[in-house]
């Protein structure tokens, strides 16, 4: 059976900076955790950050590509580099994937780590740029689908490709 890594916040763990959740009520995640498909995991807090923590961003202009290859940092209100932190996290959450056989995960949209999408754009303003965050990069980069918690559906049809394939059904 696919795992499914998912963002922690996502299905009620309190482990945002601001020490709350991001809790999405969804029939298509409440049957996934039936099935014991889930693979829960908050990237920022494998890879060391307290909770609650401060909010950090990309650089501004930067891309998680940049920050993946060293050229661009992620830094709090304040100027805090935190990089070394969201780095640890994208690689606990690819070795966590790999761990599991995940090839589909589901990601809270705009984090710097989780975002698919959009990211928050480094001004700390609330605008976002598109591209996704760092972990949510580094899956992709390694071949893992990731979809949004708005994309709940289409993560479903990716699911089922994947488990009518020859190479799950080890035709
Ligand atoms: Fe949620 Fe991801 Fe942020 Fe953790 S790193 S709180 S899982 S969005």
């Amino acid at each position: 059976m696919e795992k499914i890594l998912v963002s922690a916040c996502l299905i009620g763990r309190r482990v945002r900076f601001d020490g709350r959740a991001k809790t999405v009520e969804d029939e298509i995640l409440d049957r996934w955790r039936a099935e014991r498909r889930l693979v829960v995991h908050c990237p920022e807090v494998a890879g060391g950050l307290p909770v609650p923590r401060p909010p950090a961003e990309i650089e501004a202009a930067s891309g998680a590509t940049a920050v993946l290859t060293g050229n661009a940092r992620i830094r709090t209100p304040q100027g805090a580099d935190v990089t070394t932190f969201f780095l640890a996290g994208a690689h606990a959450a690819l070795d966590t994937a790999r761990q599991h056989g995940v090839r589909i995960a589901i990601l809270k949209e705009s984090s710097p780590s989780c975002g698919v999408h959009r990211v928050y754009d480094g001004s700390f303003t609330g605008a976002t740029t598109s591209g996704p965050g760092v972990t949510a990069r580094l899956l992709l980069d390694n071949g893992i689908a990731v979809f949004t918690e708005s994309e709940l559906p289409e993560a479903v049809a990716h699911l089922q490709a994947l488990e009518a394939s020859p190479e799950q059904n080890g035709l």
